[in-house]
């Protein structure tokens, strides 16, 4: 019977979950999937290793993330996910603080100590530790293994991680912590057999999805990165507004009398692309979209990629490589063109039909800068420090 290994990532609507085949290198996924919706519309899939879908189930009734859990669990025991034994459970967390600069087993100490970040990532951590708890209740054997968004940033220089804040701020964690720590740290283990040059010089990763930012890599270690204290600032993206002003949040609570708590719906559900066209968060949409409104979303987003790439190159002292991952960036060759169009002054010469054809180097020969899509995988990152903590 094989041993393998469940990789959890629980968000606010979704249990996301694969397994993966433990191995000598690396582990091998062959079944992923999920269920979102939660609770009120939730759906459950399951695909193999080929995206094949393999079973599906909708629920009627309302799905609360105990029972999404169980039903989980109940599957993945049962015939349709082949037979194996369950080995360790490794999980996405959000925020590991300054604390967790690596992952981590798990306890019921460590475990509070993340709870007690929660207030750091309110959107997120709850949801993140629900599950881990609940396994810890139900199969307390069972290792686990929590990976953080947060830790591969550690590495950067402390001016940095640095708000311009009374001292006693700082002291007291108000830092830019920086996030999407696990689709960097694949990037970066992947980077050294793809463009041994930028591997050990000066890199900037986009990770462009519904959460957007960048990462600064020197040597493939985070040195810089557009998204701070939470995973709003920095670029334009789905629904949240990026960097903004903190003037203007002061402005808004005087004076329109704003809460805290409608002020976070704001900028991260109302704002972004979807604030800005007033029709959709989505990229494709927007695209095919004749609203002056979507190309306007469209146009800010670029602009704010290109200007906040040019910070980073700066921290950089100039650029060897840029590479694109994550649903926009590895999916739309106009997103792509239009920001690389915005780096010609770095010496960076897109290949227009490779990028049309979205081949693994999108820049020509000649390109001084040189310019990838590179597919994300962040369960494989977990799954590799789930694999290593049992080694
Ligand atoms: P998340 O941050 O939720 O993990 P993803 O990395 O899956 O997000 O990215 C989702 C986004 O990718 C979608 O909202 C959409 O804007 C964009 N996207 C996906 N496929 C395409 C495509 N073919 N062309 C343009 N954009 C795309």
């Amino acid at each position: 019977m094989a041993d393998v290994l469940l990789i959890l990532n629980a968000g606010s609507s979704s249990l996301k979950f694969s397994l993966f085949a433990f191995k000598s290198g690396d582990p091998e996924q062959f079944i992923r999937g999920g269920i979102d919706g939660l609770p009120d519309r939730a759906r459950f899939v399951a695909l193999d290793a080929a995206g094949v879908e393999i079973d599906r189930h909708d629920w009627l009734a309302p799905l609360e993330r105990d029972g999404a859990l169980d039903f989980l669990l109940q599957w993945i025991a049962g015939e349709k996910a082949g037979r194996h034994r369950l080995v360790a459970a490794g999980h996405r967390v959000v925020h590991g603080g300054t604390q967790f600069t690596q992952p981590v087993r798990l306890n019921i100490a460590n475990v509070a100590d993340l709870e007690s970040l929660a207030p750091l990532a309110p959107l997120h951590q709850a949801h993140n530790i629900a599950p881990i708890r609940a396994l810890m209740r139900q199969s307390s054997a069972l290792p686990q293994i929590a990976c953080f968004d947060t830790a591969f940033h550690r590495t950067q220089p402390r001016l940095a991680q640095m708000f311009a804040l009374p001292r006693k701020y700082t002291d007291a964690g108000i830092i830019r912590y920086g996030f999407h720590g696990l689709s960097y740290e694949y990037i970066a283990s992947v980077l050294p057999s793809i463009d041994p040059g930028a591997a050990s010089g000066r890199t900037i990763v986009a990770h462009l999805g519904n959460g957007a930012s960048l990462c600064a890599m020197q040597q493939c270690r985070s040195v810089a990165t557009s998204m701070s204290f939470t995973p709003l600032d920095g670029l334009v993206m789905g629904t949240r507004c990026g960097s903004i002003d903190p003037g203007v949040l002061l402005h808004l609570m005087r004076t329109e009398n704003l809460q805290a708590s409608e002020l976070e719906d704001i900028l991260y559900h109302q704002s972004g692309l979807l604030g800005v066209s007033g029709i959709s968060s989505d990229v494709r949409t927007l695209l095919k979209s004749a609203d002056p409104h979507a190309a306007e979303a469209i146009d800010l987003f670029v602009y704010r990629a290109v200007r906040d790439l040019g910070s980073l190159a700066a921290a950089l002292g100039g650029l060897d490589a840029l590479v694109f991952t994550a649903g926009i960036g590895e999916n739309s060759a106009h997103i792509r063109a239009r920001i690389c169009a915005g780096l010609q002054w770095l010496g960076l010469v897109i290949d227009d039909s490779a990028n049309e054809a979205a081949t693994q180097r999108i820049s020509t020969i000649g390109s001084r800068v040189s310019a990838w899509i590179i597919p994300t995988n962040e369960e494989l990152i977990i799954a590799r420090h789930t694999q290593a903590m049992l080694d």
